[in-house]
């Protein structure tokens, strides 16, 4: 899979620290990240994302957090033990009064006794005011085409972030049809800022062991869509994205490049 991305020009690895962490549903926690560094970063909204490097809690002991973009080089130097995890995650909200960015991360894989056993979850669960993380900003791939005259959006809770974002900062004559999944009825959201004319199809799972995106891409390639030329973006679980954007160029005629797609992470196979 091979997205488009617009890297920022000029990027600086980010020492930040959690500013404040509220789960705002059952599956959903947001966590501010603020410092001075956050004036180092191009904000560009839309889907813009980046590698958050942190400590695990399971982890324990001394852990190195990069201070450089060439932080592969730097890990490699570090023993086994110092190296922090690393995940991705979307700038959901920027607040820069506050020198401060919001992050959403999707809580998953909690067993029955409260524990998770997914590193970002885990992580999530357990910030508090202070924690400290490095942060390095990695673009955004939302590029609607010049000719489209409405948006397809279409992911599952990784990329709900991303689509709210989108929906708040995309062009006013852009309107968006939305199907947006989430792990249970209760995560569905009200207070969402769209263009004019938009509307969200949620699509909460009845079966909590169901995988992530089946209902999405179904619910795509069952969608009666508006007539005229229009952009897609998807993102979430990599069968789900490669799935609608087939879905879209085969049966839809949509051309590839009026289609950004992006597998955020895979069902059953841990981030690295
Ligand atoms: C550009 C980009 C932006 C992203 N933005 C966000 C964001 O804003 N918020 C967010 O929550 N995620 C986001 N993601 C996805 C996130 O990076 C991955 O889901 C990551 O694998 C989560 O790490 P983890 O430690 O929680 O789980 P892992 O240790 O990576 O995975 C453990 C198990 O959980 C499964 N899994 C992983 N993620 C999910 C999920 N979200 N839902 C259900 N099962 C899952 C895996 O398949 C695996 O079986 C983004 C990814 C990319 C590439």
């Amino acid at each position: 899979m091979t997205p488009r991305i617009q890297r920022p020009s000029k990027r600086r690895m980010l020492s930040l620290t959690v500013q404040a962490g509220e789960q705002t549903s059952p599956h959903f926690m947001t966590v501010t990240l603020g410092g001075d560094d956050v004036r180092h970063l191009q904000q560009t909204g839309f889907d813009q994302a980046g590698r958050l490097f942190f400590a695990d809690p399971a982890d324990g002991g001394d852990v190195f957090l990069p201070s450089s973009e060439r932080w592969i080089l730097q890990l490699t130097l570090q023993g086994g033990k110092r190296r922090p995890r690393v995940r991705t995650y979307t700038m959901r909200r920027f607040r820069p009064e506050e020198s401060a960015f919001d992050i959403e991360v999707s809580l998953h894989e909690i067993g029955a006794s409260g524990q998770a056993s997914a590193p970002g979850t885990r992580w999530a669960l357990a910030a508090v005011p202070g924690t400290k993380v490095s942060f390095l900003d990695e673009g955004h791939s939302y590029a609607p085409s010049a000719s489209a005259t409405w948006q397809l959006l279409a992911g599952d809770e990784s990329a709900l972030p991303a689509i709210l974002a989108i929906l708040e900062t995309s062009p006013a004559d852009l309107p968006a049809t939305v199907f947006l999944e989430v792990p249970s009825p209760e995560d569905i959201r009200t207070d969402i800022t769209m263009p004019p004319g938009s509307s969200i199809n949620w699509l909460p799972r009845i079966d909590p062991g169901s995988k992530p995106g089946a209902l999405t891409l179904d619910a795509v390639k069952q969608a009666r869509l508006s007539d005229g030329p229009f952009y897609a973006w998807t993102a979430g679980e990599s069968s789900m994205a490669t799935g609608i954007r087939r879905h879209l160029v085969s049966e839809r005629h949509v051309p590839k490049s009026d289609i950004s797609f992006r597998g955020y992470f895979s069902h059953g196979r841990a981030g690295l």
